[in-house]
């Protein structure tokens, strides 16, 4: 069974073809810039050259045109035909409290992706063109939707509810949703198979450390209790986000820098993370590289960084009533070992204990806890495109 994965933003589609067999990608590759001038699709087959074409690109159903074209070229292609690929699954970023878990899509679900729009404006309606461009030029292949806020629906109500007035979240479903639900999922179900125990009988918290960022607390393999909130804003200082603030900020900075609560949330945003503290970049490559050099306001981008995620994964022992493991996962969960060192250096009143050593790896499966360590310190590099395809198979073969 071949599954092809689609991940489609405003400007943008990153694909991969899975073989289920082995599970192994056959090519993945990134379209960009579409329906601005200067699209391009980059494209990558396994045991063959990097293939990059640049040519216009004027919508999702054009950018998905060029996808099959490349994926069946007879130089760098990997498939004779789009026969050979059984379903579709396509990454849907709000599921809002609809979608607890992945779904073949018909009309009734396509008109609820319409529904959740307004809760993640950025992210549902590119979504939603990129399923309908796929099942125009793929007519009859089944399509899945797999959600990033599904994985995070079985939160108890004390965890999600903010406390705002209840009427509030009754009238418009203004509540915590969660984000990165795919791979927290994920690296939860790696790190049990590292552990050799099974996953509902540990307490997790793992941590996507990526430019978004969350942290989720994982109770027998269930979601808890998240970082993220109503939006991806709220939780970790991010790359451009600033995670938790005073809401009030956002008032104070419309009246002082004359922006409307847009702009504000905005700076918010974009302007913010650690690009805001360090004014030197969103990316924690150069962030410690200018430490390193001396540069204070990186250094101290790189402290309120590590510090915030370790406020959050001692909330979370607390929250569980314990911590089995603690997972670092994503870009710079994957290869930030200094990141790493300092958030670990926090969580020793728990009774864990890395090994430097061991933790100078990057992108590997590992423990890098000392043999003494209570709890666990796990690196279990992330793959959402794999759940995608997994969970498409799995609703294929349950219908047929
Ligand atoms: P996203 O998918 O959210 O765009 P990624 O998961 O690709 O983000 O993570 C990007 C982050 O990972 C960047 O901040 C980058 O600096 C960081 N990163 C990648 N490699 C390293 C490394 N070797 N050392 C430190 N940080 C790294």
């Amino acid at each position: 069974m071949k599954i092809l994965v689609l991940n489609c933003g405003s400007s943008s589609l990153k694909y991969q073809l899975i073989d289920m067999g082995n599970e192994d990608a056959l090519a993945k590759g990134l379209v960009e810039r579409i329906g601005i001038e200067g699209s391009r699709i980059v494209h990558e087959a396994a045991g063959k050259d990097k293939f990059t074409l640049e040519t216009a690109m004027q919508s999702h159903s054009e950018a998905i045109g060029h996808v099959m074209d490349a994926l069946t070229d007879s130089e760098h292609g990997v498939i004779r035909s789009m026969d050979e690929i059984n379903a579709v699954g396509h990454r849907v970023v709000h599921g809002g409290e609809k979608f607890a878990a992945s779904v073949i899509i018909d009309d009734k679900v396509k008109e609820a992706i319409v529904e959740c729009a307004e809760l993640a404006p950025l992210h549902n309606p590119p979504n939603l063109t990129g399923i309908k461009a796929a099942e125009e030029l793929m007519p009859g292949k089944p399509q899945v939707a797999v959600f990033d806020t599904a994985f995070h629906q079985t939160m108890p109500d004390k965890a999600y509810m903010y406390a705002i007035p209840m009427d509030l979240y009754r009238k418009y479903k203004i509540r915590r949703y969660g984000f990165h639900g795919t791979s927290h999922r994920y690296v939860s179900e790696m790190a049990a198979g590292l552990l050799g125990r099974p996953v509902t009988g540990l307490k997790m918290v793992t941590c996507h450390l990526g430019n978004g960022a969350s942290v989720c607390a994982i109770d027998g393999g269930v979601s808890v209790d998240t970082s993220m909130g109503f939006t991806p804003l709220e939780g970790l200082i991010m790359g451009t986000r600033s995670g938790d603030i005073d809401p009030a900020v956002v008032q104070f900075v419309m009246d002082k820098e004359g922006v409307d609560a847009k702009g504000a949330i905005d700076i918010l945003n974009k302007k913010s993370g650690v690009l805001g503290i360090s004014g030197v970049s969103s990316d924690f490559r150069d962030i410690e590289d200018a430490a390193s050099k001396g540069n204070a306001q990186a250094s101290l981008a790189l402290e309120s960084f590590c510090y915030r995620v370790a406020k959050y994964v001692g909330g979370y022992a607390a929250a569980m009533n314990g911590v089995d493991a603690v997972v670092f996962t994503a870009g710079l969960g994957e290869n930030g070992k200094l990141v790493r060192e300092k958030i670990c250096g926090y969580l020793g009143y728990l009774g864990l204990e890395a090994d430097l050593e061991k933790n100078n790896v990057r992108g590997k499966l590992v423990d890098f806890g000392t043999p003494g360590s209570k709890v666990r310190p796990l690196i279990v590099p992330t793959n959402e495109e794999l759940v995608i395809a997994r969970d498409t198979k799995a609703l294929l073969v349950k219908k047929s």
